[in-house]
């Protein structure tokens, strides 16, 4: 049997800041002078919509794989996923030489695929609806010896998603609340770390789709609910459950949850294009929803917000838009 690795702590993620720096993104921190005025609260947005393959997920995909052994290494690395952890270990791969194989469903969309091959990934396509993909992944890693990478129940995932935290804390000082989307929980609990350890005070929220909110349900009941798949357009969020290693962190540090509706994400996502000339995915637009939401009781406040990624097909972004 292998030993758990050990809970990531803060420490992690400066070894991870320092791992991903040659190779990722130092990304912007912007603010809108009309959305605070809007508001009546200061933000700062950390936009990982500019993250290398347009999310915060190059990240920790790039600190897990850097720490692989020379054997690892030859091997490969396998993940299985139809959105933004894919493209991550396919691209982190690419830069470290490593053959990486990708589990995708059979149907995800067109474009996501071939920007994972684009990265030199091997695709292995699924049935989503006969098929697990976890038994897949784990066949594979099994049978060729792959080293598989989860998208958010890694120490080391978690470390390298604190670090777009961290960034933020040394650029904007001490915030009073911090809002991070959340789907497994690998951004969450890394941007608590950071938290702890950066602006102490400050305040960590996870924020979820309003048709699922595991995370909540999980911290209350002090164990890890799992709930079906919620119908959502936040596809980065359409996660059963947290996992083992997040929820340890998200309960001990995160300070509360919210959610946001389908709705109020196109809202969001409105203001970004209209404020601030950004394209954010649905997933990357739940802080400054619950933002928007929390509006009465964060006035006079400097809060921050992730934003997580944007990656939305551009005839999606403008049907959302419309609708
Ligand atoms: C994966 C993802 C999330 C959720 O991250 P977790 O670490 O699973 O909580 C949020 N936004 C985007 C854009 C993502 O790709």
């Amino acid at each position: 049997m292998h030993q758990m690795p050990q809970s990531p702590t803060y420490d992690d993620v400066q070894g991870a800041a320092a791992r991903i720096a040659p190779y990722a993104h130092r990304t912007p921190v912007l603010r809108s002078r009309l959305i605070d005025e809007r508001l009546g609260t200061q933000v700062v947005f950390k936009c990982e919509n500019f993250q290398r393959m347009g999310a915060f997920k190059f990240r920790g995909a790039f600190n897990a794989l850097s720490r692989f052994t020379p054997e690892q290494r030859r091997a490969g690395v396998v993940a299985y996923s139809s959105g933004n952890h894919a493209q991550a270990v396919a691209l982190s791969a690419q830069l470290l030489g490593i053959p990486a194989t990708i589990v995708m469903p059979h149907d995800a969309p067109a474009a996501k695929v071939a920007a994972t091959k684009a990265y030199g990934g091997q695709v292995v396509a699924y049935d989503r609806y006969t098929e697990d993909r976890e038994e897949i992944g784990r066949a594979l890693a099994a049978e060729r010896g792959l080293t598989l990478i989860p998208p958010y129940d890694h120490p080391q995932v978690i470390a390298g998603q604190g670090t777009a935290a961290k960034e933020l804390f040394e650029e904007a000082g001490d915030l009073d609340a911090l809002f991070v989307p959340l789907g497994g929980g690998g951004l969450l609990s890394g941007s608590a770390l950071s938290a702890k350890a950066l602006s102490p005070n400050c305040e960590v929220y996870g924020v979820e789709p309003e048709a699922g909110a595991k995370g909540e349900r999980s911290v209350r009941q002090g164990s890890v609910v799992r709930i079906d798949t919620p119908k959502t357009i936040a596809d980065g969020a359409q996660t059963q459950a947290l996992g083992a290693y997040t929820f340890d962190v998200i309960r001990r540090d995160v300070t509360g949850f919210h959610t946001a509706s389908d709705a109020e994400l196109v809202k969001a996502m409105r203001d970004f294009a209209t404020f601030m000339k950004i394209v954010v995915e649905p997933t990357g637009c739940l802080g400054l929803a619950a933002v928007r939401d929390l509006a009465g009781r964060l006035r006079g406040q400097r809060v921050g917000v992730i934003i997580s990624g944007g990656n939305v097909d551009l005839d999606r972004f403008a049907s959302l838009l419309a609708s």
